[in-house]
């Protein structure tokens, strides 16, 4: 009886270090890395600061930018195919300082559309 309870205690915590294994890292913006669609390293970067959070959400309204409904936009890119240009619009970090979202919109710039998962 004693040994069936230490077999299963041992299997218990091999579960758990295989099921650590395969988690994807998330990072500081509640996203993981899941693919790229492209690859680009060498490219224009320019960077749209807005004023509030009310300023971005007008730029978003004339980019465009889908929304995910119970999601806010914190920053957001623009990406150009033909001119190796990106554009990230973000709030500017004197107002609202969040570097977790300027890496996220500069790696879309990098990878594409890398994530579809939202957190
Ligand atoms: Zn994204």
């Amino acid at each position: 009886m004693i040994k069936k309870i230490l077999l299963g205690t041992g299997l218990l915590i091999l579960g758990i270090i295989i099921g650590a294994c395969g988690k994807q890292v998330t990072g500081a913006d509640g996203y993981y890395f899941e693919n790229e669609s492209f690859r680009r390293t060498n490219f224009e970067v320019d960077v749209v600061l807005a004023s509030s959070a009310d300023d971005l959400k007008k730029l978003e309204a004339e980019h465009k930018v889908e929304v995910v409904p119970g999601y806010e936009v914190a920053a957001f890119s623009t990406l150009s195919m033909t001119s190796m240009h990106c554009t990230i619009y973000m709030i500017d970090p004197k107002v609202s300082y969040q570097p977790e979202w300027y890496g996220h919109e500069l790696t879309h710039c990098i990878y594409g559309k890398w994530h579809t998962i939202q957190p």
